[in-house]
């Protein structure tokens, strides 16, 4: 069913390529018919499925975006669109010549054809997107999906290094949530002695804190601000991490800053040597990718998913020029887009072996901004200029003079009409004086993103229980407190 992945991590470009393009053929002519969103969308523009035959006569199919996906109020069914839900008419219309045979040939009990077809298309299970306004976006996995989930957390946990002796700590928040669950079959698939913790609000971070100890753990799997802030109560209560081999980071940006402050937690601890590695997701990729050493790239799945790149305007650019990640899944059933708009910008994608593992696989240049994890106040208008709210997290997360930050947005005076304004909450680390952090806070924020903050003092404590560091699934980093 799937690419022998150890032939996929060496295969030349050409041969990725070629890969690429069977599986793409195959794929939008027999399974992207199936999917009453791409059936629309293929007789409205004019398209046939069989006008895509390459990779590159992708460039001829319009974009999906997330307002394509997303529900609203209005219509609520909208990503069901995005199922493939093929019925015995569409079948017999789209299905491979070899498959229908199979399927027809009466070699099978009918009740195993239902079985089989069930195994393959009926949605099993369900992730959501974290929208803050927008309404969740459910994405939907089959029976096959959930082997091939597992297929590519396994490969995930290959690049990384994991071995079976491993003992893995998931430190992810319980939620239907892509991480989790992807951390959890990667443990199962690869048979690791496991503690799924459900993180901080389900299991408490002083019983993870030992649990890492005890086990004690060699590979762990956090979302960054949290990871931070169980060392930093670790490292309180005296606790001893000097086994851990690997800090995997899901959910949110790694900075250098932000990685230099993990290391040096990790080295209070007592783990010197600590592979800190960055994977990078979103809800619709349905699986996650992860650098095999720092700043090595994200190692894509070719077989998989093929990613282009896109410049503002939406044309394809080189594979060295800095372009918007678009994604076209190449075997997904369930939910599935092709040409999805993720609104992130990276650097490049580089072919050829990589240099720390020698995987040929395609590697995605590992500066990736992100605009899907704020997306509906991404681009906020403050005082007549635009300010891209994610550009916070590299920027205050990966400060050394910072203990921990959140932002909020409000209202000056608090006044309905009042003026949008920003303020930077900050605890400023051990040592350093109030006064300075928040002058080096102003400079950073204005020379990088052309706005001058309100920065005001919060103790540790309030600051924590503000951000719902131990309650909420995830850390509130920034809060809107601006009337609607
Ligand atoms: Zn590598």
């Amino acid at each position: 069913m799937f690419a022998d992945w150890q032939k996929v991590t060496t295969m030349s470009r050409d041969e990725i390529r070629e890969l690429q393009n069977a599986k793409l053929r195959f794929y939008v002519q027999h399974k992207l018919p199936f999917s009453p969103y791409y059936r629309d969308l293929f007789q409205r523009s004019g398209l046939s499925f069989k006008d895509i035959q390459t990779v590159d006569d992708l460039v001829k199919l319009p974009f999906t975006r997330k307002e394509d996906v997303a529900p609203t109020e209005d219509d609520r069914s909208r990503p069901r669109q995005f199922i493939l839900q093929p019925d015995e008419k569409l079948i017999k219309k789209y299905a491979h010549p070899r498959e229908l045979a199979r399927l027809l040939a009466g070699k099978i009990a009918r009740q195993d054809v239902h079985a089989r077809l069930e195994w393959e298309y009926k949605p099993v299970h369900t992730h959501f997107t974290t929208g803050r306004t927008a309404l969740p976006t459910a994405f939907t996995y089959s029976a096959r999906d959930i082997e091939l989930l597992k297929e590519s957390a396994r490969r995930l946990f290959d690049v990384a290094g994991a071995t079976k002796d491993d003992r893995f700590i998931n430190g992810f928040p319980y939620a239907p949530h892509l991480a989790f669950w992807l951390a959890y079959h990667a443990a199962m698939t690869m048979g690791l002695t496991s503690l799924h913790t459900g993180g901080g609000k389900t299991m408490g971070t002083e019983k993870i804190i030992r649990a890492i100890e005890r086990m004690p753990a060699t590979i762990a799997t956090f979302i960054p601000g949290y990871a931070y802030h169980l060392m930093r109560e670790a490292v309180k209560l005296g606790a001893d991490f000097s086994a851990l081999r690997f800090m995997i980071f899901g959910g949110e940006r790694v900075s250098t800053g932000l990685r230099e402050k993990t290391r040096e937690m990790l080295e209070k601890l007592g783990a010197k040597e600590v592979n800190i590695l960055a994977t990078y997701a979103f809800t619709e990729s349905k699986t996650a990718w992860i650098q095999c050493a720092e700043n090595s790239g994200y190692h894509l799945y070719p077989d998989l998913e093929c990613i282009e790149l896109v410049d503002k305007k939406g044309t394809r650019v080189s594979e060295d020029e800095e372009g918007e990640i678009v994604y076209t899944s190449l075997d997904w059933r369930g939910s599935a887009v092709v040409r999805y708009r993720t609104g992130d910008v990276t650097k490049g994608i580089t072919y050829g072996p990589c240099p720390s593992c020698g995987r040929t696989v395609p590697r995605l240049h590992p500066d990736i901004q992100r605009s899907s994890e704020f997306k509906e106040f991404n681009l906020t208008n403050v005082k007549g200029q635009l300010v891209n709210l994610n550009n916070f997290f590299p920027l205050l997360s990966g400060m050394k003079e910072i203990e921990e930050w959140q932002v909020e947005l409000r209202k000056e005076g608090g006044e309905a009409l009042g003026l949008d304004e920003i303020v930077v909450y900050v605890a400023p680390h051990t040592g350093q004086s109030f006064e300075n952090v928040k002058q080096e806070v102003e400079r950073r924020v204005r020379t990088e993103m052309d706005v001058t903050p309100i920065v005001e003092e919060k103790p540790l404590a309030e600051l924590l229980q503000r951000m719902g560091m131990e309650t909420e699934l995830k850390e509130k980093r920034i809060l809107d407190s601006r009337p609607r």
